[in-house]
Order: C-alpha cells, then sequence, then structure tokens
C-alpha cells in the first residue's frame, strides 16, 4: 500500500505545487535543479580560473600576472584570498532574491547544487571554520533568519559535513542600507560595524572562512575581517555564493 502511496502523493504534491521555473516561470523538467529550467539553468556563469585573488572574479583573455580586478579597487583586504561560485545574475541571481527577500527557504537545495559544481569555492571551504556575516538583532528578528547563515549551512552540506560553522561575529550598528550609498560612503557607514560575539574563541591555527551572500564592493567581508584579524584569526579566506 505504502509502495502506491508514495508515488501517487509525490504526483498529488507536484500537481498541488508544480515545480515553476523562478527565472521564467515555465515549469522545470528534466532539470538538475528543483526551482530552475533546464533552459535557464544554462546559464549559471560558473566561475574558473583565472580569478582575482581577492573577490574571485573571473579574469578574461590575456590577463596572467595581475592578481587584482577593477571590483576590488582599492580594498587593501584584510583576508588573504576571496572565491566566489557563480556570477550574480540570471539564475543566480534569482536564487539569491528569492532566499533574501521573498522568504524563499526552499530555494537552499538549489543554491547547494550550484554551489557541487563550484569546485574552486569548494576547494576553500573544505576543513575550514565558516563565520558567517552577522545579520543587526533587529534585521535578523525582521527577517526571521539570516540568509548568510543558511548560506554556509549550504556549503557544509556541498564539502558532505567537511567544514564547522561558528557565528563568531555580531553586527552592532544597524547599518543602513548598503545599496544607497556609494562605495567611499559604505566604508565609513561599516566602520566599527562589527564585533567579536562575546562567547568567540579564536583558535589560531584554524583555517578560517568569511561567508556571504554576494561580493559586491567587498567592504562589508573586510570590515568583518579586520575584526577577525585582529582577534588573531592568521589564516583568512573570504568565500560568497555570488559575485556581482
Ligand atoms: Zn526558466
Ligand atoms: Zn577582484
Amino acid at each position: 500500500m505504502k509502495a502506491i502511496l508514495g508515488p501517487l502523493a509525490r504526483s498529488l504534491g507536484d500537481v498541488t505545487f508544480p515545480p515553476v521555473c523562478i527565472v521564467c516561470a515555465d515549469l522545470v523538467e528534466a532539470s538538475d535543479y528543483r526551482h530552475v529550467c533546464a533552459k535557464c539553468a544554462g546559464k549559471f556563469d560558473f566561475v574558473e580560473a583565472p580569478a582575482c585573488t581577492v573577490c574571485g572574479h573571473p579574469f578574461y583573455g590575456e590577463l596572467a600576472g595581475e592578481r587584482l580586478c577593477p571590483h576590488c579597487e582599492g580594498l587593501a583586504p584584510a583576508f588573504r584570498e576571496g572565491r566566489t561560485c557563480v556570477l550574480f545574475k540570471g539564475p543566480a541571481r534569482a536564487l539569491v532574491h528569492e532566499l533574501k527577500y521573498r522568504r524563499g527557504l526552499y530555494v537552499l537545495t538549489d543554491i547547494e547544487a550550484a554551489m557541487r559544481r563550484s569546485l574552486r569555492a569548494l576547494e576553500l571551504v573544505r576543513g575550514a571554520v565558516l563565520v558567517p556575516v552577522p545579520l543587526h538583532a533587529r534585521k535578523a528578528r525582521e527577517r526571521g533568519y539570516n540568509q548568510t547563515l543558511l548560506i554556509a549551512q549550504c556549503f557544509v552540506r556541498a564539502v558532505d559535513g567537511a567544514a564547522q560553522i561558528e557565528q563568531l561575529l555580531t553586527r552592532c550598528v544597524d547599518t543602513k542600507s548598503q545599496t544607497a550609498f556609494d562605495r567611499r560612503s559604505r566604508r565609513a557607514n561599516l566602520k566599527n560595524a562589527f564585533a567579536l560575539s562575546r562567547a568567540a574563541a579564536i583558535n589560531p591555527a584554524l583555517h578560517y572562512v568569511l561567508v556571504d551572500d554576494v561580493f559586491t564592493t567587498g567592504s562589508t567581508l573586510n570590515s568583518c575581517a579586520g575584526v577577525l584579524r585582529r582577534a588573531g584569526c592568521l589564516n583568512l579566506d573570504v568565500v560568497t555564493f555570488g559575485h556581482g
């Protein structure tokens, strides 16, 4: 009886909630993703080497030897290396927007599926202590979750548990929405925005990796990196799901 009911329940589920592509709204069939159709999934832009060692943005063409890209101009990173899974456009942007602004926790499995194909980013994550960029407590209450923590959990699953998460940081200033600021005022706005959590203990022998959903100017990640560095994190990298 169970054997009959299982598939029946599943097909009923698909009738009630037909899997629809979050990018183009077509039905999702024969795709590696549950909420991105095969056609849109083809538009994931996975980052391969060579890439900027600070932010992970790929270099195109003949740029051997050059390490920095225009995205990190003037950043003076407090971390060693940054890597990213995909460029923040098309399906990657749709997934993060769904998670961040529409409470779409159901897209986490697709984010994890995309991460699993991002071997360069996973290389950095494996064996590391992941530190998610924190949300201010007010915002976390408002949203009900910290999407960066959820993304860090996706990274842990994508390396089959070979990484751990420690929430070492808190956001002590309720910074105004970053998108309203230009690059320079973003940095001023972020000064002293982060602090070490009260119970945080740093082990200088461990490899720490800061996690954020998207690398934009890098100023948020760099503020967090500065706090960790001053607290004794010597071996510190950065990983993001998207770059854009
Ligand atoms: Zn689609
Ligand atoms: Zn860069």
